[in-house]
């Protein structure tokens, strides 16, 4: 039986973290098949909403055709007395949370990335309009958030209509990142935490800081400091900074305890600053993955929005799933775009210094925070698809990580005796903090692990069970 009567279908936070597959899909909204969806929540005047209306422009649910794709955008406009524009993020972040507590409805992303379905199931059991689910978001943002005295929400899902608020979206969401910027971590003697996406990476806590934007790109840290003092029981909390323990990879007594209390233990140091050793725990939403590519000493970036496979041969989804769950794995990192454009971007690793590769979308948005005099010497798509061309690319640029490759080999020459100054320097081809590896119904993990090996074989489980036949 549903929570509210008046819904076809439950709705609950058991719903979270249910996802739907296309096979079961009846529709989908948003999405990595349309450029135009966005999810936007502006704080108005009373004046200017009508408490619990519900618009939809475009095609409702109904009308809609099975196994289609929509453009779609969500607006949520809200009034009360002790509302400030600076919740507007944290509001909106919430609309991920509430979608999915409906039955047979999945959110996934956030912003101007959001990616929804709707099962065939629920569809059948009478969730067939937006009207539903925009009652159920009156209820639950009112419920969880009291200082919410009006709401009204509007669906979107006229391609022309989508697209203009798209684009105004865009713009709102980039004012309210720039408002963010220019604050120091140094400055604040308090971080947030969030753990709203513990739900998909029950071991994930996100460390917000005034330099480190959240993973999804959707809360800063004066999101936080809002959301934290409107809700202190809901999913982001303060976290006292604690000792400063170390200055460049980012490491606090106050974070490190925190998170090990956040994630019940599994998680007991974080350096916010560096992608190595004990990385900032990726969950799955994070806007994009940087990597490392052990070939050229740098790393490589991806966003999400990339649909060709990156310069090391993998696409943007297996490198994600490389890094999420809410672990911390060596040399792959989720992280917003707005991290991007902070100065202690992986500061402890060389920060830009260290980054070769990324997509010329992802360039062209964060170019004026990449130092000029390294702007020409990082590859996008269009220079190099493959390592060997990257390595080329980077040798004739001059770029920072060539010198490393110089270091290396005098080190290694030094190091090495006579006899075995042939064999170049092994490569490790994983590394890893922790490790898990499941075998004969043993699961065998591997702390702080660096395997070498003198061959790799890449070979896929569909053809192994192929030829196996
Ligand atoms: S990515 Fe981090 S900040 Fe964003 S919703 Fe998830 S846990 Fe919260």
């Amino acid at each position: 039986m549903s929570m509210f009567k008046d819904i076809p279908v439950d709705v609950g936070v058991i719903y979270e973290g249910e996802r739907i597959r296309k096979e079961d899909m009846y529709v989908e909204l948003g999405g990595p098949k349309v450029k135009e969806k966005f999810e936007l929540a502006r704080v108005k005047k009373p004046e200017e909403v009508e408490d619990e209306k519900i618009t939809i422009i475009g095609p409702d649910l109904k009308d809609m055709d099975e196994g289609k794709t929509y453009p779609f955008g969500i607006l949520i406009e809200v009034a009360g007395p002790t509302l400030e524009p600076e919740l507007e993020g944290v509001i909106e972040r919430r609309i991920h949370a509430y979608c999915n507590y409906i039955e047979g409805f999945m959110h996934l992303n956030q912003r101007y990335d959001i990616w929804l379905r709707l099962n065939k199931k629920s569809f059948q059991k009478g969730l067939n309009s937006f009207q539903y689910i925009g009652k159920v978001l009156h209820r639950l943002f009112k419920s969880e958030l009291p200082i919410i005295e009006k709401i009204q929400v509007t669906f979107i899902t006229d391609p022309e209509k989508a697209k203009e608020l798209y684009n105004e979206a865009i713009k709102i969401y980039e004012a309210r990142d720039a408002r963010a910027r220019g604050l120091k971590d140094e400055e604040v003697d308090k971080f947030y935490g969030c753990i709203l996406c513990q739900s998909f990476a029950p071991t994930h806590v996100c460390v917000i800081t005034p330099q480190r934007y959240s993973n999804c790109g959707a809360i800063s840290w004066f999101d936080g400091r809002a959301a934290a003092n409107i809700d202190p029981k809901g999913p982001v909390f303060t976290i006292e900074k604690g000792e400063l323990l170390d200055p460049v990879k980012g490491e606090y007594s106050g974070v490190n305890e925190a998170v090990k209390k956040k994630s019940l233990g599994e998680i007991t140091r974080v350096w916010l600053y560096t992608a190595f050793g004990y990385p900032h725990t990726s969950c799955g939403c994070f806007e994009a993955v940087a990597f490392y590519i052990p070939e050229v000493d740098g790393f490589g970036i991806v966003h999400r929005g990339y649909r060709d496979i990156a310069v090391n041969g993998l696409g943007f989804s297996t490198l994600a799933d490389s890094t999420a769950g809410g672990r911390q794995v060596d040399g792959f990192h989720g992280i917003s775009i707005e991290y991007m454009r902070s100065p202690k971007f992986l500061q402890a690793d060389g920060g830009w210094n260290r980054v070769v590769w990324l997509p010329k979308e992802v360039k062209e948005r964060v170019k004026d925070f990449i130092p000029a005099e390294l702007l020409d010497k990082i590859a996008t798509e269009e220079e190099a698809k493959t390592i060997d061309e990257l390595k080329t690319f980077l040798k004739e640029r001059n770029h920072p990580v060539v010198e490393r490759w110089k270091e290396e080999v005098v080190a290694v020459e030094e190091a090495a005796p006579a006899e075995a100054k042939e064999e170049a320097a092994p490569m490790p081809v994983v590394t890893a903090s922790t490790l898990p590896i499941t075998a004969g119904g043993f699961k065998i993990i591997l702390k702080d692990a660096k395997i070498y090996a003198k061959k790799v074989i890449v070979r896929s489980m569909k053809s192994e069970k192929t030829e196996k036949r």
